[in-house]
């Protein structure tokens, strides 16, 4: 069912209002424009605190910066890109794709750049979400996207002394191209899947690297065969081929939802591959035993490198397990004593997931912010609603997460269930929706008690993942097609409607815009 074109509603009393605000232009926020652009619906606003799209992908650029999904399976699949010029793009194609797709399906006239929400507040009396943006301007909307994902907020770590460092220290999603790393000796804190990508692009132009390892993580051996002109080509002739292909990576990548969530024990196969591994590239058995992880592969997102292990067995690279136990004016002292000095300071530490999709504060019926309601346990209604939050869709929220499948894949599934939810509104001429309290707590009850047995929580591992309580308010714990079925259908006794005091219009032409 095609959408109707909403009439702007334009200013009311100084105040624009929109039928929707989407919030971020990564591919959540861009997902979701598109697909209001492609359905004929034009009044919608988006609002991107910086002054360009690609949200994780424009913020990330720190030296080897690249995807770890096949690039065929990591983009929208409305809109191939035959261009890709290896199998994992780097983050300027990822970033330049995003760019290419906001003025494809002419969604940049409706972001409004330089300009975030800092608060959103749900307004009974009007039925509409009120926001107050950076520049403290505000304007009103039916309905608010948040598309601010979990990985947007970096984390530093907790680490007495951190200001007292005074050469360039740097977060690796804020890095900062100015710094000179020639020649200097560098720290990269953390061995996360930023940081195996990090450490191998940098270790040869720098006279000393020390690489501070809490917990080594599982390489897999990593292919990246290029695209060559004539694979491009036959993209560009033959669609099908790349669409082929897309199949063929979806289908191994989501094989890989066994071992993860579904048969833990299975892990024990990747384990082998990912000795295999470390044994081939690290003949040092000294450093090899240090770089062995303890715990059942995946239960840290798994990462796959064919320089990382090279780049550690470096004469001029260090691997520092002992932990840091302070900053000083000049490197790192760690706990035994030793210290350690530094030019230049990488910290390769993960993100801040409640602040992150918490980033603008978000406040419900009853006033709550989100961030409170958080505060104990990170959870919504199918990834997507959160009860409580009428009228909001949160993109790539809580437990939408997966960690083999492309995101892509997930927001998509979530961009087709806003749109049958917002069809089920006209068709009910409602305009209010919220989610039962006791559907969002039997949906959560059911994801906990899958959780249970994925190797995330049995793995042996502490991650970003999890809570310290153990709890996982990221991932979805199963095959990413089953995450899609289960939004395919909008299950409206789920849900509460509040309908509209106007009566229905009538039934719209359809209309697409884009390709
Ligand atoms: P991360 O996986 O959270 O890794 C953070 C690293 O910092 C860990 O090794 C952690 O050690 C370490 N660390 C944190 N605090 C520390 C401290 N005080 N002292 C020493 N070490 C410390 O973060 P990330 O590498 O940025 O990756 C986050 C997520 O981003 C990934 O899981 C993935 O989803 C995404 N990502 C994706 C790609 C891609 O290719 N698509 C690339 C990069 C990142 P512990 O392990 O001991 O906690």
């Amino acid at each position: 069912m095609r959408a109707r074109k909403a009439e702007p509603r334009g200013e009311q009393d100084g105040v624009v209002d929109h039928e929707i605000a989407v919030i971020g232009s990564g591919f959540s926020g861009l997902g979701m424009a598109i697909e209001l652009k492609r359905r004929g619906q034009d009044d919608f606003v988006v609002l991107e605190r910086a002054d360009s799209v690609g949200g994780t992908w424009r913020d990330n650029h720190y030296p080897g910066c690249a995807c770890d999904i096949p690039a065929p399976l990591y983009s929208f699949s409305f809109a191939p890109n035959p261009d890709w010029s290896s199998f994992y793009a780097g983050w300027e194609e990822i970033r330049a794709y995003l760019e290419d797709c906001t003025d494809r399906f002419g969604v940049r006239p409706h972001i409004r750049f330089g300009n975030g929400a800092r608060v959103a507040r749900w307004e009974e009396q009007g039925q509409r979400w009120q926001l107050t943006l950076d520049d403290d301007s505000t304007l009103t909307a039916r309905f608010l996207v948040a598309g601010t994902g979990p990985l947007s907020q970096p984390s530093f770590p907790d680490i007495d002394g951190l200001e007292d460092f005074e050469g360039p220290l740097m977060h690796s999603a804020a890095w900062d191209r100015d710094v000179e790393l020639e020649g200097k000796r560098v720290a990269v804190i953390g061995t996360g899947a930023s940081a195996i990508q990090i450490v191998p692009a940098i270790a040869e132009r720098v006279s000393h690297l020390d690489v501070y390892q809490r917990t080594p993580p599982w390489v897999m051996p990593r292919l990246d065969p290029e695209f060559g002109p004539r694979a491009r080509a036959a993209f560009r002739r033959f669609p099908i081929v790349q669409r082929a292909l897309r199949g063929l990576i979806w289908l191994i990548q989501e094989s890989l939802a066994i071992p993860l969530s579904i048969w833990p024990g299975l892990t024990r196969l990747l384990e082998v591959q990912a000795r295999l591994h470390l044994r081939r590239s690290i003949p040092d058995p000294e450093l090899r035993e240090r770089l062995t992880p303890q715990y059942k592969v995946g239960c840290k997102r798994i990462t796959a490198a064919a320089d990382y292990y090279p780049a550690m067995a470096r004469d001029n690279v260090d691997v520092v397990t002992e932990p840091i136990s302070r900053l000083t004016a000049t490197g790192m002292e760690t706990a035994d004593g030793k210290l350690h000095p530094a030019d230049v300071i990488v910290c390769a530490t993960g993100f801040d997931i409640r602040k992150s999709m918490g980033q603008a504060e978000l406040r419900g019926r009853d006033g709550t912010s989100l961030q409170a309601r958080w505060s104990e346990r990170i959870e919504a209604y199918r990834g997507t609603m959160i009860s409580g939050f009428p009228n909001l869709f949160m993109l790539s929220g809580p437990n939408t997460g997966t960690g083999n499948m492309s995101q892509v894949f997930m927001i998509e599934a979530q961009l087709r269930f806003i749109r049958e939810l917002l069809a089920t509104m006209r068709r009910r001429n409602a305009t209010v929706v919220d989610v039962r309290r006791e559907a969002q707590e039997a949906y959560n009850a059911e994801l906990d008690q899958r959780l249970d047995g994925t190797v995330w929580l049995t793995g042996g591992c502490k991650s970003w993942y999890l809570t310290e309580e153990g709890h996982t308010g990221v991932l979805w714990p199963g095959f990413s097609t089953e995450f899609r079925r289960s939004l395919r259908e909008v299950r409206e006794e789920e849900l509460e409607f509040t309908p509209s005091p106007r009566p229905a219009a009538p039934p719209a032409e359809p209309a697409v815009a884009g390709s």
